[in-house]
């Protein structure tokens, strides 16, 4: 179908808003002026304050890798060790990256079904006497199993043990779509991107630190360069980018910054997508209903709201309905990646997205099921329709 616009229901990278590439779609500035230093700054500032974090933020003209990279790096020597919570395909990159920086990585694994269990982290982390484990990293939303783990729980195991690991949240999926307090939950490292709950194009990546995350960056002696957050701390205004700055992406990032300001703040864009991830959750409900279908995440409340990810029972072709939905309906959503591979398929529903939007995205995954002969319940749509018509957007 070539007439129409094609929904892009990914789980990053996502809608990117008119407004914002119309304010790309400018002259290069001068970055050694004023009007580049003020625009620069004020796009940190209201990250950071979206973010609630009071410590620094730290730009990076890079992918979310690149901030996985940066924030390993400077954060452990070759040697240390860290707890990396496994909790799917991102988080378990995560973990390789840090075993080929030379960490010594103790793998929790949480099954793909599944978040963070704290009573299992409290276990662990309770044998850890000599306090060896120098970072707890997490994802706070595992964008291949559409699973979000709940960092107080994760905080309050760290507390009630008195263990010092630095907390490193991986909020590249969740940041913008799902609450976080980076100050309130003690996180030392919070890592987001700029084409997920951000409404931009790939190329810009941010992680917010805390006091002990720079005094550990200062203390780590690991050689590093274009990462080094000291570099960038130390740096003048757009020097913190150690090279030529991103400019367009901040001419864009400053757009949308003022579009979550418009729709009211940071609270009323998680607000949007609590709304719409509820009505997401109640058509895939029903569309359970005739057993060919159900959620990968098992538990109800660790359902993210950015993205759902859908498993078919076994004879079902998952890839299949991806392809149909991309060929006939306009539709492109995420493969099931991993050992979700042909048996799931997931559906974005974070960025710049409002209710007429999703209701077709929702309508094109219903015909979708249908062409490919997937039984569901009927009235789907028809469900995620009745929800939001009754709360007010
Ligand atoms: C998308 C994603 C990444 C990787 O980001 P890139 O910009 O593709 O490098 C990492 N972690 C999570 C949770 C993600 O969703």
């Amino acid at each position: 179908m070539v007439s129409g616009r094609t929904f892009i229901q990914n789980p990053g990278p996502t809608n990117i808003p008119d407004r914002v590439l119309r304010a790309m779609a400018r002259p290069a500035i001068d970055f050694g002026t004023t009007e580049f230093s003020v625009l620069l700054d004020s796009c940190l500032m209201r990250l950071n304050n979206h973010m609630r974090n009071s410590g620094p933020l730290i730009g990076y003209t890079s992918t979310g890798h690149g901030a996985w990279e940066a924030t390993v790096t400077n954060l452990f020597d070759t040697g240390a060790r860290v707890l990396l919570c496994d909790s799917g395909h991102f988080s378990h990159r995560w973990g390789e990256m840090c075993e080929a920086h030379g960490l010594d990585v103790s793998w929790f694994e949480t099954g793909w079904q599944q978040g963070v269990d704290s009573d299992a982290l409290r276990d662990v982390l309770a044998t850890d006497a000599g306090r060896r484990v120098e970072g707890v990293l997490v994802a706070h939303t595992e964008t291949s199993t559409g699973v979000t783990s709940d960092l107080a729980a994760i905080r309050t195991v760290l507390d009630d043990l008195e263990h010092p690991a630095l907390l490193v949240v991986d909020s590249i999926a969740s940041f913008g779509c799902t609450p976080l307090e980076v100050d309130a939950l003690g996180v030392d490292a919070c890592l987001a991107v700029s084409q997920k709950g951000l409404m931009m194009p790939i190329g810009l990546a941010f992680t917010g630190i805390s006091d002990r995350a720079v005094a550990a960056a200062y203390a780590n002696k690991r050689g590093r360069f274009y990462w080094d957050w000291r570099r960038r701390l130390e740096a003048e205004g757009y020097r913190m980018f150690c090279g030529t700055p991103p400019i367009h992406h901040l001419f864009g990032l400053d757009e949308a910054l003022c579009m979550i300001a418009e729709e009211g703040g940071i609270d009323a864009v998680t607000n949007r997508h609590r709304r719409l991830a509820d009505a997401v959750r109640a058509a895939v409900e029903v569309w359970s209903e005739a057993g060919a279908l159900k959620f990968n995440a098992t538990k109800a409340k660790e359902r993210s709201d950015s993205v759902t990810c859908v498993r078919l029972a076994e004879n079902y072709d998952a890839d299949k309905v991806v392809a149909v939905a991309r060929q006939r309906f306009n539709l492109s959503m995420g493969s099931g990646i991993g050992p979700l591979a042909g048996s799931a398929f997931r559906i974005g529903h974070l960025g710049d997205l409002n209710v007429p939007m999703l209701l077709g995205a929702l309508g094109a995954v219903e015909a979708s099921l249908r062409a490919c002969r997937v039984p569901i319940g009927t009235g789907g749509l028809e469900v995620a329709t009745t929800m939001l018509s009754e709360v007010s957007s």
